[in-house]
């Protein structure tokens, strides 16, 4: 299951591999405030692209509920039941309660920090799956999964419910869905989407009597490494856990369709043989490190283990950096040829490339040979007009960015993203 912040990382993850696609719609959101972010009158064509796809579009309604909320919430429920979404992730009793008043199915969100087979027992009187916390141990989540296939614990639907694990992604250094160091410092809820981050921030430590401060030797303690579960995947599904969960609502489509397909190819391995081998296992951790990561935590709290993995720098680890250079200003189809207008600096020749857009999703163009002006040249310049032949259809409209090496250190906005 794959984060859907806007069309392209949508599309993007749709063509990378993934069965489904979460997206949130409006602000009763845990990524409301992110760039990213669906509107309701797109909720329709976002399950229309994954119908045709032959793949499943949740929509997450996980925030607190307020009562002056009540009626926007069961407006977006309805939306969700009209458009045709498969479920609603919620945690909110009000939420879960109107969607199955209204017949639409209900997934159990993080946000409830099920944690133990009682409290998934009574989730599984209004869910057909749900998410465990972040924090169990493997051991844990396979007796859950081994109690409700013992004891048929099923969903409303009859079936047996599913667990939902996450596998990739940002950690927060508190309980899942249970931090308010935003709300308290900032005055920004990240129950409302509104998370100002400030555990990944710099700390000091100060005596008060002398004034002296110190920076702490690691200079950012409360910002955890990402999750990564490449390397226990066979751990995983012996778990029997069934959907697998990567995080990122607000990252970018190439950072959707990266992820996305290097899982996809890691589980149709380990599925056919057993496990991934050690080639496979290095070729997919170097791909998973191009785009952002605040480095790894490998097997987190799967594994049993005390949060102790801390990242050096506030920002992304990941050796690309991408800089936005123009748009898509023509496609030519029966030659497969890119036209791209340069709108914002020079591209070199046979430079790595990108190029992200709502249908296009993703795609990365290694060593772009381009023409200009029917010759060659070995730079571009900002204003001209650049064709290449490319693997798949593009459209008009599409961003093409200019991919180098990172230059640790300095962080701008544009390579946050
Ligand atoms: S402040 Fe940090 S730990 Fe708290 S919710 Fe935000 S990202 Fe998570």
């Amino acid at each position: 299951m794959a984060p859907g912040g806007d069309f392209a990382s949508l599309s993007a993850a749709l063509r990378s591999g993934a069965d489904s696609v979460y997206i949130g719609v409006g602000d009763l959101n845990m990524r409301s405030h992110a760039t990213m972010n669906f509107q309701p009158e797109e909720l329709e064509e976002a399950v229309r692209l994954c119908r045709a796809a032959g793949k499943k579009l949740y929509l997450t309604i996980n925030t607190i509920i307020f009562n002056g909320e009540l009626a926007k919430m069961r407006e977006l429920c309805d939306l969700a039941k009209k458009a045709g979404v498969n479920a609603v992730i919620a945690s909110d009793f009000a939420v879960i309660s109107y969607a199955r008043s209204i017949g639409l199915s209900v997934h159990g969100s993080v946000q409830m920090n099920l944690s133990n087979l009682e409290a998934v027992r009574f989730a599984a009187q209004f869910a057909d799956v749900v998410v465990l916390a972040r924090e169990l141990a493997l051991e844990d989540i396979a007796d859950i999964c081994k109690a409700i296939k013992e004891e048929k614990i099923c969903g409303p639907s009859g079936e047996l419910l599913k667990i939902e694990i996450f596998i990739h992604g940002a950690l927060c250094v508190a309980q899942s869905g249970r931090c308010f160091m935003s709300q308290i410092s900032c005055n920004q809820s990240a129950n409302r989407g509104r998370c100002f981050q400030p555990c990944r921030r710099k700390y000091e430590i100060k005596d008060v009597d002398s004034g002296t401060s110190f920076v702490l030797e690691n200079s950012n303690v409360m910002s955890p490494k990402d999750l990564c579960m490449l390397k226990f995947l066979p751990e995983l599904l012996a778990s029997g856990a069934s959907v697998f969960k990567i995080e990122g609502r607000g990252r970018s489509a190439d950072y959707v369709a990266n992820v996305v397909s290097v899982y996809r190819e890691a589980l149709d391995e380990t599925a056919s043989s057993g496990t991934l081998s050690a080639e496979s296992f290095e070729r997919l951790m170097a791909k998973l490190e191009k785009t952002f990561n605040r480095s790894f935590w490998h097997g987190g709290y799967y594994l049993g283990e005390n949060m102790d993995e801390w990242s050096r720098n506030s920002g992304n680890q990941s050796p690309v950096q991408k800089k936005f250079l123009g748009r898509v200003t023509n496609f030519f189809a029966r030659s497969m040829i890119a036209e791209i207008t340069l709108e914002a600096g020079d591209f070199p020749q046979d430079a790595n490339a990108l190029i992200t857009g709502k249908i296009t999703g993703a795609m990365e163009i290694e060593k772009c040979h381009f023409m200009l002006d029917e010759a060659y040249p070995e730079i571009a310049p900002k204003g001209s007009q650049i064709t290449f032949k490319v693997d798949r259809k593009v459209r008009r409209g599409d961003i093409f960015y200019l991919q180098t090496p990172r230059k640790f250190g300095y962080l701008s906005r544009d390579e946050e993203i």
